[in-house]
């Protein structure tokens, strides 16, 4: 297993932002995920985790410690009946393919959203009005020394885009699901339907990081920030997409700072004309992050 030297976090994120880690690993195994842990603990190392880095912002100064990236290792996926074990570091998109194949129904409505299990089960990750924990029945986790230890659904919290595994006290390793059985064709076509609403409301062309803000309880922050006249707001090279007002687009250059700027101005701008305060979805990748 490599550790990187100042490795450019903008490789890693999907909105193409970030300065340099000062370390950065990918492993392959729980085993030396546990050494990695080790390693930080015993120099000291501030530590940063991060799935495929779709819901994440990278600051522009890196991140001075250790970054885990879970994805593109840690990927085993096992089913027994309708109990699924998957890595964290398995990609959404071929979790659901592989269930899809083995007649297992429940996640399709996920399909299309990027990133690992992992950031989705600590995201809570969810469309259409479900979300991926109501799917999950435990899950095995390490903390920041190492020890493995496994958390069942009671002990998680979930809520929307919300899970105690957000808390930093914790890095998932693997996720059990319970699903049901279906019939493949129907599965894969509930898969295709979902996946053709989202092409036609999401701008999918540019680098992005997903909605920018929860939406408000009864409501919906892309509309708010579209009546607050949010759409194509520019700072930098960051900008409010014009297909849908809850995302900023990269369109090249963009930094971290510029798109703090603008998520400020975003939330100004719904505050004023409409008296509601929007909360980030978006992760910010802060120093402090599970130090
Ligand atoms: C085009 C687009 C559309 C999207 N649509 C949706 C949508 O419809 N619904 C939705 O819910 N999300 C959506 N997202 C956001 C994102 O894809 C999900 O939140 C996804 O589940 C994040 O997974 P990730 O692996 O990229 O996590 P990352 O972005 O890498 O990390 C997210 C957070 O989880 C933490 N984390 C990640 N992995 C671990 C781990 N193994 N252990 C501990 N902490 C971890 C990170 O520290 C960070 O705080 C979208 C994003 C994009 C770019």
């Amino acid at each position: 297993m490599k550790i990187l030297r100042n490795e450019s976090l903008k490789k890693h994120t999907s909105f193409r932002i970030g300065g340099p880690a000062d370390y950065f690993s990918v492993p392959g195994t729980i085993e030396e995920l546990r050494r990695l842990l080790v390693f930080a603990a015993g120099n000291r190392l501030p530590l940063a985790v991060m799935g495929a880095g779709t819901n994440l912002l990278a600051l522009d100064k890196g991140f001075h410690g250790l970054v885990i990236k879970l994805a593109g290792g840690l990927d085993r996926l096992t089913v027994r009946g309708s109990v699924v074990q998957a890595g964290a570091g398995l990609p959404l998109s071929k979790l659901l393919k592989s269930l899809a194949g083995r007649g297992l129904t429940g996640l399709e409505f996920l399909a299309g959203i990027p990133g690992t299990v992992g950031g989705a089960a600590v995201m809570n990750a969810g469309a259409w009005g479900k979300e991926l924990g109501r799917y999950i029945d435990r899950i095995k986790v390490l903390d920041r020394h190492g020890e493995l230890s496994v958390l069942k659904k009671g002990q998680l919290g979930f809520g929307y885009r919300k899970s105690n595994l957000q808390n930093g006290r914790y890095i998932v390793a693997e996720v059990v699901f319970r699903l049901r059985r279906g019939r493949p064709r129907r599965i894969k076509g509930r898969f295709k339907g979902f996946l053709a609403r989202r092409k036609a409301s999401q701008p999918l062309g540019c680098p992005n990081a997903g909605s920018i803000f929860k939406n408000p309880k009864g409501k919906f922050a892309g509309r708010l920030l579209e009546e607050a006249g949010c759409k194509g707001v520019r700072v930098g090279d960051a900008q409010v997409s014009a297909k849908h007002a809850n995302f900023i687009v990269n369109l090249g250059e963009a930094r971290a700072r510029d798109v703090i700027k603008l998520m400020t101005r975003m939330q100004n701008s719904v505050k004023k004309r409409c008296k509601v305060r929007l909360e980030p979805e978006l992760k910010i990748m802060v120093q402090s992050s599970l130090t």
